[in-house]
């Protein structure tokens, strides 16, 4: 997969796909702002439009709008208790979302629309209808109210999923400061999935750019940018209360853990197919972060094929960042790749731009890889979500798997258990640590 993907030059990865998608929004001030959220999303991976008199592919009619094209339509709709997506104008009450609900149903909006607009079979099947009951988000609508308060915590990664917690936090009353560590730079195929960048930023450090973008967002909060990994920052500022995890690499988040920090809110996706939310606080009986993301032999399977693929050593790929001799490595083997472009680059980033976007055929028969933000977009939503439910003591289970392409389906929750060969939870050194650090604090809180 690596190799071929390879063969897809730089400026063709992560390019947005070919056609057009009609957007047309109903005129209530709610309906605009959700068909603002859902273009936002669908911008990223293919060219919207507001003009019938365009050449496009699909329609996506939000609210009681008047289609205005004989393309091929969809229709969304949204209440205050769900959202739903179909080839027929669905019935809703005339009750408002809550912003948050509606930007993650935003996300199954993007995803059945670009279902239809790209009709291509690499693609996860969507059913419509797609209808996103909020009730199976495990949170009340009175808890959407309460402030979020950040101080303690840290934002660890500032890639797509970092970006759209931010873009989702701004929809509630969040205060207080929040550092945003992050060591690499924003990368050419970046903008195509994170939110707050654009191709202006590419090259500048990422825990800057997000703290700089994403601030005029948000009134009450100090964002703080840390050039450096969560290891650093923790050398430096001592044990960390809240990690707010949404780095790319199984292996980057078990080296999270091993920072021991009090409270773990964790997002992730699992290419374009799955995205994973995991909470738990020190000491625990169950689950850690080593222990969701422990090393398996398919991670392992990941990173030969990132050695090989990319012709440098299974320890170059274990560094996690391209140093520069793997920069000049990589681009001496691969003709469309240059060093400057690629060193400081998290590998399973490189990974992610070259192969776990979906790769697909253009038109000319040429592989694309298309970034799909709502992804991304739907962790950094449903991370929102776990913070207030465990803030509103509404959580009792450490893990969650949502189909981005279907609905959350909230009786998935689980509490997944300790696994035996953790190599956090099995070591008691460290066990102990957290015993020491957090036993207290927790029962206190
Ligand atoms: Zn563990």
């Amino acid at each position: 997969m690596l190799a071929s993907a390879l063969g897809v030059d730089e400026d063709a990865a992560s390019a947005r796909l070919e056609g057009r998608i009609l957007v047309t929004a109903g005129e209530r001030a709610s309906c605009a702002d959700w068909a603002r959220e859902i273009c936002d999303l669908l911008d990223r991976t293919m060219s919207v439009t507001r003009d019938p008199a365009d050449d496009v592919k699909v329609e996506l009619v939000v609210g009681d709008a008047v289609p205005r094209s004989d393309a091929k339509r969809l229709y969304a709709r949204i209440d205050a208790s769900k959202a739903v997506i179909g080839l027929e104008p669905p019935k809703v009450a005339s009750t408002e979302p809550h912003p948050l609900f509606a930007a993650i149903a935003a996300c199954s909006a993007a995803a059945a629309t670009l279902s239809l607009a790209i009709d291509a079979e690499e693609l996860p099947k969507v059913g419509l209808p797609i209808t996103v009951p909020f009730d199976q988000l495990g949170i009340s609508r009175e808890a959407l109210d309460a402030s979020i308060d950040l101080d303690g915590a840290a934002l660890i990664g500032a890639g797509a999923v970092g970006n759209a917690f931010l873009r989702a936090l701004r929809h509630v009353d969040a205060r207080g400061t929040l550092p945003i560590v992050d060591p690499k730079a924003v990368g050419g195929g970046n903008p195509n999935r994170c939110l707050y960048f654009t191709e202006a930023d590419v090259e500048h450090p990422k825990a800057e750019t997000l703290a700089r973008n994403a601030s005029p967002d948000f009134p009450h909060v100090a964002l703080i940018p840390f050039n450096g990994n969560f290891h650093d920052y923790v050398a430096k500022n001592g044990p960390h209360r809240t990690a707010i995890v949404t780095v790319d690499s199984r292996r980057v988040r078990r080296a999270i853990q091993a920072e021991v920090p009090g409270r773990v809110f964790d997002a992730s996706t699992t290419d374009i197919r799955a995205v994973v939310v995991h909470s738990h606080r020190q000491p625990t009986a169950n689950a850690c972060l080593s222990c969701i993301y422990r090393h398996v032999p398919d991670e392992q399977a990941r990173e030969r094929a990132i050695a090989g693929g990319l012709g440098i050593s299974l320890d170059m790929v274990r560094e996690s960042l391209i140093s520069a001799d793997a920069a000049a490595l990589i681009a001496g083997a691969h003709a469309g790749i240059q060093a400057a472009a690629i060193e400081g680059m998290a590998y399973d980033s490189l990974f992610k731009q070259l192969c776990a976007e979906q790769a697909l055929k253009s038109a000319e028969g040429k592989q694309v890889l298309a970034p799909f933000a709502f992804v991304s977009a739907l962790a950094g939503n449903l991370l929102v979500v776990e913070m207030l439910r465990v803030q509103t003591g509404q959580a009792d289970t450490n893990y969650w798997q949502v189909d981005p392409w279907g609905s959350p389906i909230g009786k998935l929750r689980s509490c997944r258990p300790r696994i035996v060969d953790c190599e956090f939870c099995s070591i008691p050194h460290f066990v102990a640590i957290a015993d020491q650090l957090w036993r207290e604090k927790s029962e206190a809180a």
